[in-house]
Order: C-alpha cells, then sequence, then structure tokens
C-alpha cells in the first residue's frame, strides 16, 4: 500500500478521499490554488503545495505543477477526485512517465470511453444495447438521420459533459437551428463539434451501475444508482437502489455493464450509465448503453450506504495491487440511501448559481454530510458551486427520503442562495415519495418546487425580535421597559417594516417573552436572513430614515446611487412628501436600496419607470420649487 498521496482536486471530493486515506494510514498532500489558500482540503491534508492562480486552467488542470508537487512530497500515487483531471488520458500517461501511479483506470480504457459516438460503437461491437440513434463519422446529413430515427430527438456532443452541446429536438423544422447551436456550444466547451444523434427515449430514466475492476482480471459490480432528479440534463438527487429494480432486471444490467468494463481492459472504479424508457416501469428491453465514466462518482456515497464498501479504500487498493476479496454474490443491497446535492444556486432563476461568503453554515449531524467549505469560507465563480452531499440510509426508501428531508430542516445558510428549501419541497412531494420519477420530474413540477414562498408573520416577528434584542443590547436599555413602547428611530412604534424580495411587509412586535425556531442573522450588507426550517430569506430592514439619502436634504431631485433596476415607485407627480418618505426601491447588487424624501416637499415629476434598468446617476424623482 502507498505511504503517501496527492490529491489532484479540492473541494469535498477531496476532502472524503483524505479521510478514507487517513484511516488506512496514509499521508495525504492537498494543492491549491491562490483562490484555495485557507480552504477545508488544505486544512484537512498532512501536506499542502500551491499550484497556480485560481483559474482551474492555471492550477487544478495543470499537469506539470501537479507532477512536479506530488515529486516534491514524495508521493507515489495521485488520485484525481471527479471533474478536472480525471478523465484525461494524457494526465494517466504523463503519470506513468513520472513513475506515479495514476488512481484510476489505464490511459487507454478512458480514451476508449472518452467520447460518446467512438464507445457507443464499441459497446455496439461487444453486443451491448446502445440508445438507437446515427453515431458515425460523417457529419452530413444529419438532419435526414434524424428524419430516420424519428423526431423526438437529441443531439449530442460527442466529446460532450456537463450536459453541453445537448439540445433536444421535436420537430424537423427546428433540426437546423439546434444543430448550429449544439455545434457552437460543443466547439467552444470541447473544442470539438462533431456530434451523434440519438432517438429521445420517452419518460427516460437514469440509472446507472457501480463497477469495480482490479488488474488481475476481476471485475465486480456494486449495484445500480438511479440519478433521474436532474435540473438542466445534470444529477441533484441521486439513490440506491433504483425504485422498481428487479433480481433479474439488476442481473442483466449488471452483466452489461461488467462486459463493458471488460471491453476496455478497465481497472478501478467506473460507471456505466444507462437510459430506461419508463413509460412502462423499468423493462428489460427498455434500456440503453447511454456512456461510461472512467472515474468515481459525485454520488458515489449512496452505493457506499447500501453495499457498506467504502469505495475509494477500494480504489487505493486496487491501484496498488491488491485484488478484489469479495465476489460478486456477496454484493447485496441492505436498505435504501438518497443523496442530494446542496448547491449555491438560485432555483427560481432557472438554478443560476450564487455566489458569496458562508456567513452562517450549518450543516445536519443525523446523517452523513460530505461536504468541502466551513463557515467563512467563499464560494467564487471558479469552481462548482456545490457546498455539500447529504446522504440518509434507512431501512426503506420512505425512511431514507423521511430522514434526509428532516435533516435538511436543520440546514443553516446565509450569505448566499441556495437550493436547500428546493431539495426539502422536491424530497417531500407525493411523487417523489411513491417513486414516479423520471428526467423530466423536476421541469415538470417546477411551479411547485422553485419559487420561494414569502416568510410567515412568525418568521419577520422572529426577525423584529432580534433586531429588538441587538438594539438594547446596544444602548443597555431594555425598551420594555418603557411604558410607550420600542424608540428605533424617532416616533413610538409597535410595528416593524421590512422589505422582502422588494415587497414591503409589517410585523406587530412581538412580545419579549415569546419564543421562535427561526434564527437570525445580521449580514455583512446590513440585511438579516432569518433561517427556517431550511429555508432563508433575507429581510431588509426598512427604515426611512436611515435610507440611502443620495444628495442630501437641499436636492431638487434623486439620482441612481448606483446602476439596478427599479422595482417599486411610491409616488406620483404632484405628490406631497414628508422627509423619509420612500420614494423608489432599486434593486443593485442584489440587494434592495430605499430612496427616501430628503425633505418635506412635492414631487415634480418621477422619472422612474417601474422594471427599469437604469445607469448610474439617472434622475428618479424631481422635485417642486426651489430647494431650500
Ligand atoms: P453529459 O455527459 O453531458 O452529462 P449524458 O449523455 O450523460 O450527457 O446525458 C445527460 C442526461 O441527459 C441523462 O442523464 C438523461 O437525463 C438525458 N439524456 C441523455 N440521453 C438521452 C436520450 N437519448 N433520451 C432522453 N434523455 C436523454
Amino acid at each position: 500500500m502507498f505511504q503517501k498521496i496527492l490529491i489532484a482536486n479540492r473541494g469535498e471530493i477531496a476532502c472524503r478521499i483524505m479521510r478514507t486515506a487517513r484511516v488506512m494510514g496514509i499521508g495525504t498532500v492537498a494543492v491549491y490554488s491562490d483562490a484555495d489558500a485557507d480552504s477545508a482540503h488544505v486544512a484537512a491534508a498532512d501536506d499542502a503545495v500551491r499550484i497556480g492562480p485560481a483559474p482551474a486552467r492555471e492550477s487544478y488542470l495543470r499537469v506539470d505543477a501537479i507532477l512536479a508537487a506530488a515529486k516534491a512530497t514524495g508521493a507515489e500515487a495521485i488520485h484525481p477526485g471527479y471533474g478536472f483531471l480525471s478523465e484525461n488520458a494524457d494526465f494517466a500517461d504523463a503519470c506513468a512517465v513520472a513513475g506515479i501511479v495514476f488512481i484510476g483506470p489505464p490511459a487507454d480504457a478512458i480514451r476508449a470511453m472518452g467520447l460518446k459516438d467512438r464507445a457507443k460503437a464499441l459497446m455496439e461491437k461487444a453486443g451491448v444495447p446502445v440508445v438507437p440513434g446515427y453515431h458515425g463519422a460523417d457529419q452530413t446529413g444529419l438532419k435526414g438521420k434524424a428524419g430516420k430515427i424519428g423526431y423526438p430527438v437529441l443531439i449530442k456532443a460527442a466529446a460532450g459533459g456537463g450536459g453541453k452541446g445537448m439540445r433536444r429536438v421535436d420537430v424537423a423544422e427546428d433540426f437546423e437551428a439546434a444543430l448550429e447551436s449544439a455545434q457552437r456550444e460543443a466547439k467552444s466547451a470541447f473544442g470539438d463539434d462533431r456530434v451523434l444523434i440519438e432517438k429521445y427515449v420517452s419518460q427516460p430514466r437514469h440509472v446507472e451501475v457501480q463497477v469495480f475492476a482490479d488488474q488481475h482480471g476481476h471485475v465486480l459490480h456494486l449495484l445500480e444508482r438511479d440519478c433521474s432528479l436532474q435540473r438542466r440534463h445534470q444529477k441533484v438527487i441521486e439513490e440506491a437502489p433504483a425504485p422498481g429494480m428487479t433480481e433479474a432486471m439488476r442481473a442483466q444490467i449488471g452483466a452489461i455493464a461488467v462486459k463493458a468494463a471488460q471491453a476496455v481492459g478497465y481497472v478501478g472504479a467506473g460507471t456505466v450509465e444507462f437510459i430506461a424508457d419508463a413509460s412502462k416501469g423499468l423493462r428489460p428491453d427498455r434500456i440503453w448503453f447511454m456512456e461510461m465514466n472512467t472515474r468515481l462518482q459525485v454520488e458515489h456515497p449512496v452505493t457506499e450506504a447500501v453495499t457498506g464498501i467504502d469505495l475509494v479504500e477500494w480504489q487505493l487498493r486496487v491501484a496498488s495491487g491488491e485484488a478484489l476479496f469479495k465476489r460478486q454474490n456477496d454484493i447485496r443491497p441492505k436498505g435504501h440511501a438518497v443523496e442530494v446535492r446542496l448547491y449555491a444556486e438560485d432555483p427560481p432563476s432557472g438554478f443560476l448559481p450564487s455566489t458569496g461568503t458562508l456567513e452562517r453554515l450549518v450543516l445536519p449531524d443525523s446523517v452523513r454530510v460530505d461536504a468541502g467549505v466551513r463557515e467563512g469560507d467563499a464560494v467564487t465563480a471558479f469552481y462548482d458551486p456545490m457546498i455539500a452531499k447529504v446522504i440518509a440510509h434507512d431501512a426503506t426508501r420512505a425512511g431514507a427520503i423521511a430522514k434526509l428531508a428532516g435533516a435538511l430542516t436543520k440546514v443553516e445558510i446565509a450569505g448566499l442562495r441556495t437550493n436547500n428549501a428546493f431539495l426539502v419541497r422536491t424530497l417531500r412531494h407525493p411523487d417523489f415519495i411513491s417513486g414516479d420519477i423520471d428526467t423530466g420530474f423536476i421541469p415538470r413540477h417546477i411551479e411547485e418546487l422553485a419559487p420561494q414562498t414569502p416568510p410567515s408573520d412568525d418568521v419577520l416577528a422572529a426577525a423584529a425580535r432580534y433586531v429588538l434584542g441587538k438594539t438594547s443590547a446596544d444602548t443597555d436599555a431594555d425598551p420594555w421597559s418603557n411604558a410607550d413602547s420600542f424608540r428605533l428611530a424617532g416616533p413610538a412604534r409597535q410595528v416593524m417594516d421590512f422589505v422582502v424580495d422588494g415587497k414591503h411587509r409589517r410585523v406587530a412586535i412581538p412580545a419579549p417573552s415569546a419564543k421562535f425556531t427561526t434564527q437570525v442573522l445580521r449580514l455583512a450588507n446590513g440585511d438579516l436572513a432569518a433561517m427556517d426550517k431550511g429555508e432563508t430569506f433575507v429581510l431588509h430592514l426598512h427604515d426611512p430614515l436611515h435610507d440611502v439619502d443620495t444628495e442630501g436634504e437641499g436636492a431638487d431631485r434623486i439620482l441612481a446611487p448606483m446602476p439596478g433596476k427599479i422595482i417599486q415607485v411610491h409616488v406620483q407627480a404632484g405628490q406631497a412628501v414628508r422627509r423619509g418618505d420612500p420614494l423608489v426601491i432599486l434593486e443593485a447588487m442584489k440587494m434592495e436600496h430605499t430612496l427616501s424624501a430628503p425633505r418635506d416637499t412635492t414631487v415634480e415629476t418621477v422619472d422612474a419607470v417601474l422594471g427599469d434598468q437604469i445607469t448610474e446617476g439617472a434622475v428618479l424623482v424631481r422635485f417642486a420649487g426651489e430647494a431650500p
């Protein structure tokens, strides 16, 4: 066994590999970019080497720097994790040349499976059923080929991955435009614009089989996973076993997966991905080979949970030359496991990645959590926005789902947007619970799953109490000892005003004895984060007298202090306003800014138009008469 390994990756997977290495008594070396100098995976390693600036091309994808780091630290082997260099055959070759073990398959196996079209041709030859379609070298007359396959079809980049260069086409008239844009995207993402065309499988389910091979010719499969819950063709919830899988069908696809691995002389951990037409349930004659991923998958923990096998331990054993000691018959699923990928992303805006600092990060302790970030860490645009994977295991599928959903309601995250509440809603959806899933599940239910429900009055009341608690602590006086109630700024008040998602919300101030489960935190930008049952609400404390006063009391107009979008207009021309009255609310840099009247005056014109995107310095409101 190795004495020391280098992990050519970052985030949760680097931390997870190190955890097993430590248990096995193997030393660990981290590599890091400048953006990751203080990150969790560096802290977790015995040794760490800087390999370059933040962009992956200049750090985590730099073969020379990584090999030099391994040499300098005496690491005998490199684990590439997933992503980055994990499926890069040239890197595997370079490791061999440098006399370092690549913890993964032989370079030739990576090459054989690296292109979707070639892999399909190879599998077809080996007698494996592949998705019907066209995957030839000739890239002319593709529209005619699509017509022969029959619409709907799916255009895929031959070199594809991550859903890039993939377009579904429903009718012939749309084919040319879709092809052009798929080729353009493929060219820019992979430097290769070749495509294949597949029949678009109806009610598709993504079922994949974990395989394992040693260097002595033994190949096993470690059961299947179902990864049908996807957004933008990318996995977000995975489970093992696949709902509705029968023993017979498992044996069949397991045998196909083993055959696929054998066909390319596979060694180590790999995944054979299938697509099933689930319109009539899972059926052996309706499942086809899609592609093989020649690395450890993100979702490997669900397999670990149901098989009791540590896949990273097996990878290290196989790479160091040990033989697999289990037989196929020893591998039986025990219970059910479900994993969610907790992402820094915003479901309501089409799952756009969100960046920022994790001002609060509380993850559940009742289930397995694989995280690569800590409270205070930043999620940047340089890397994958995954915060953590959360995995629950139970005797039954319903039990695992309930455990996982319950655990996620304990999550507290502030400082950026996450999909946590979306995940809870998905796990608790009756159709998900009943196993009625396919890859269209999320798009089909998006209206129920994505939008954030407005915070309850209780959540706002908890925030109000938090603000009062802070204020009274600051001034060292208990506002409740005042007979005329609390004074925040000026007049006595029994209520507090917030702006939530551009809308005003007023809440009665609760009695000091009121108890709340909502956790409240003041963010660095002055807003409040109210965290309740796994959901985070950002509340802007609406205090007119303290809001932006752009030009001072004497101004005859209100100018936009920064570029942004007009999300509320409160006044009309001719209206009398009092000092501090809100005039316009501007959303800029994801924050809301209330522009208020600088003095008692009359509005002459309102130049701000609701919904308009405006530039800095734009006139929003003009006042009548001379400025005093
Ligand atoms: P990538 O490698 O870019 O992630 P895949 O080939 O693995 O692309 O496909 C990603 C997802 O797209 C699959 O999990 C499945 O949901 C969907 N998909 C792929 N091929 C088909 C098909 N022929 N019919 C329907 N859906 C498909």
